[in-house]
C-alpha cells in the first residue's frame, strides 16, 4: 500500500493517490493531473475511482482530465449540485481559469470498497454543504477535504458554508474515528484525529 501526494492547479491542492498492488484510487485532482498519471502508468496501476470531498473549483480542476485519461468514475455528495452551475464550483472568476465541465456521480454515506480497500462515506457538511470524508480504516487514514486542517478549520463563509455544522460534522465524524487515523487535508500538512482533538483552537475546552 502506498500513499501519495500531489500538490495540484493554482492554489497548490492536495491530491491523494492511495494505491494497492493494481488498483488505486484518487481524491480531488485540483489541477493537471499529468504526475499523477505518469505515476500509475509507471506502476502499472489501474485507477478505479476520482472521490471528490467536495466540488470548489480548486478541488476539481483536473476532475475531467483524470476521468478521461483513465476512464474512472467522478463520485461526489450529492448536496453539492449546485456548485456545478456557479462560480464557486466552476471557476472563471478573481482571475482563476474556468473548470473543464465534468459529470459526477453523487454517492451515498455508507460502507464502500474504492481502489481495492474497503472505506466508510460521512457526509461532513460545513465548509460546503455536500462535502463528504472518505475513511480508509486499512490505510489509517481520512480523506477531509478542506473540513479540518492542522490546528485549523475550512472557511465557512463561502455560501453553502455553515460555523455551527461545520463543528458538528468534526465531533461526530472525525473525533470518533480511532485517534491515530491520519487526517488528509485539501490543503497544508496532514495531521492526525487525536491531535487535532486535543490542540485544535477551534474545538478547545470540549
Ligand atoms: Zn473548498
Amino acid at each position: 500500500m502506498e500513499l501519495l501526494t500531489f500538490p495540484l492547479g493554482p492554489l497548490q491542492t492536495n491530491c491523494y493517490l492511495l494505491a494497492g498492488e493494481r488498483e488505486a484510487v484518487a481524491v480531488d485532482p485540483g489541477g493537471d493531473p499529468a504526475p499523477l498519471l505518469d505515476h500509475l502508468r509507471a506502476r502499472g496501476l489501474a485507477l478505479t475511482h476520482i472521490l471528490l470531498t467536495h466540488l470548489h473549483f480548486d478541488h476539481t480542476y483536473g476532475a475531467r482530465a483524470l476521468a478521461e485519461a483513465t476512464d474512472a468514475p467522478l463520485l461526489c455528495g450529492r448536496a453539492d449540485k449546485e456548485l456545478l452551475e456557479n462560480w464557486l464550483g466552476m471557476g472563471g472568476s478573481m482571475g482563476l481559469p474556468p473548470v473543464d465541465e465534468y459529470a459526477p456521480t453523487f454517492i451515498e454515506p455508507g460502507a464502500h470498497r474504492f481502489g481495492g480497500f474497503d472505506c466508510t462515506v460521512f457526509t461532513t457538511p460545513g465548509h460546503s454543504r455536500g462535502s463528504l470524508t472518505f475513511h480508509f480504516p486499512e490505510a489509517g487514514a481520512a480523506f477531509v477535504g478542506d473540513l479540518i486542517f492542522y490546528r485549523s478549520i475550512g472557511r465557512t463563509d463561502f455560501p453553502g458554508g455553515d460555523l455551527d455544522e461545520l463543528r458538528r460534522s468534526v465531533r461526530e465524524h472525525i473525533f470518533t474515528l480511532p485517534p491515530e487515523t491520519v487526517l488528509y487535508p485539501g490543503h497544508g500538512p496532514a495531521t492526525t484525529a487525536g491531535e487535532e482533538h486535543l490542540h485544535n483552537p477551534y474545538f478547545q475546552g470540549e
